[in-house]
């Protein structure tokens, strides 16, 4: 497979629908992003890495990195799923509504609700959540340079309202463990993590080796890896996921800072980044574009 021709065919294809969306506006700092950025870079299961665009240019990661939380957690032996479920939301990513029905568990690990609890116990197994990430981020994608930006961070704080009051809801019923303000601050690092579309189609590699590192050690057994591509193919772009299996046809992660990863098993992880957001908090032109690389080159799970 000619990957560099087929990103190159995208972004061409793509050029009338960049700028497309609106930039997150709830958190701030990320509002004045320029939405006509682009980029895209396809990892092969060995480490050869193709782009296009802004590809190299760092980006917020935001929720992306719940996926990532997810593997560390599993990875360490918890019994996370007696805490967090495994069921589309069918509702915004930071909505409170189901929690009170179903006893505080949250639907998903990747609704914020979710991915507050994850946090919590990767806090609770490592004593210090978001340098454990951050740290695992830098390993894979063999850029020592990652780090958080700590202005997202204070923007996001400043305006965390909603996911405080998720917090020390699902605590009041038990399933957070740790003192909500610490588990808000290691959350907030979490999503102002910056990489690349490159760091990202690196890191995410696990997921198409069915679990193998890096470095060729085990992170995950194969079952765990295909249970995150699962989840991440039923719930990783929120009330819209039944949309993008529709168009995409492969698990995918999105975050509010414009970025998607996505994985094709056996083969390849891209990462795909687009600041314009559509209603439901996905890049327009991340979708879009994945939309055309699955059409183009047949690979998606289906
Ligand atoms: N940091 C964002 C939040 O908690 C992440 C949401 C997202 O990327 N969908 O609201």
């Amino acid at each position: 497979m000619d990957y560099q021709s087929v990103l190159e065919r995208i972004a061409r294809d793509m050029a009338p629908q960049i700028g497309s969306g609106r930039p997150a506006e709830y958190i701030p700092a990320l509002a004045s992003v320029d939405p006509r950025r682009f980029g895209m870079a396809i990892a092969d299961v060995d480490g050869k890495v193709y782009g296009v665009g802004d590809w190299q240019r760092p980006f917020s990661t935001q929720s992306i990195t719940k996926v990532f939380t997810l593997a560390l957690v599993l990875a360490a032996g918890d019994d996370l799923w007696e805490r967090v479920g495994r069921e589309p939301s069918g509702n915004p990513f930071n909505s409170l509504v189901q929690l009170e029905y179903e006893n505080g568990i949250p639907r998903n690990p990747f609704i914020n609700a979710g991915a507050l609890v994850v946090t919590d116990r990767l806090q609770t197994l490592t004593g210090d959540a978001s340098s454990e990430l951050l740290e695992f981020l830098r390993q894979e994608s063999g850029n020592p340079g990652l780090a958080f930006d700590p202005e997202v961070a204070e923007s996001e704080s400043a305006h965390g309202d909603r996911n405080a009051a998720l917090a020390h809801f699902m605590a009041s019923y038990g399933n957070i463990t740790n003192p909500v303000s610490t588990l808000l601050d290691h959350y907030f690092w979490q999503c102002a993590i910056e990489m690349s579309c490159a760091d990202l189609a690196l890191a995410a590699r696990f997921l198409a080796r069915h679990g193998l590192r890096a470095d060729g050690s085990r992170l995950l057994t194969r079952s765990e890896a295909k249970q995150i591509n699962a989840v991440m193919l039923t719930c990783g772009t929120y009330d819209a996921a039944g949309e993008f299996a529709h168009r995409v046809g492969l698990p995918g992660k999105s975050g509010v800072g414009g970025g998607i990863v996505a994985v094709v098993p056996g083969r390849c992880t891209l990462c795909v980044w687009s600041p314009g957001l559509d209603e439901r908090g996905n890049s327009v032109a991340g979708v879009t574009a994945l939309d055309r690389f699955t059409t183009l080159t047949g690979l998606s799970v289906f």
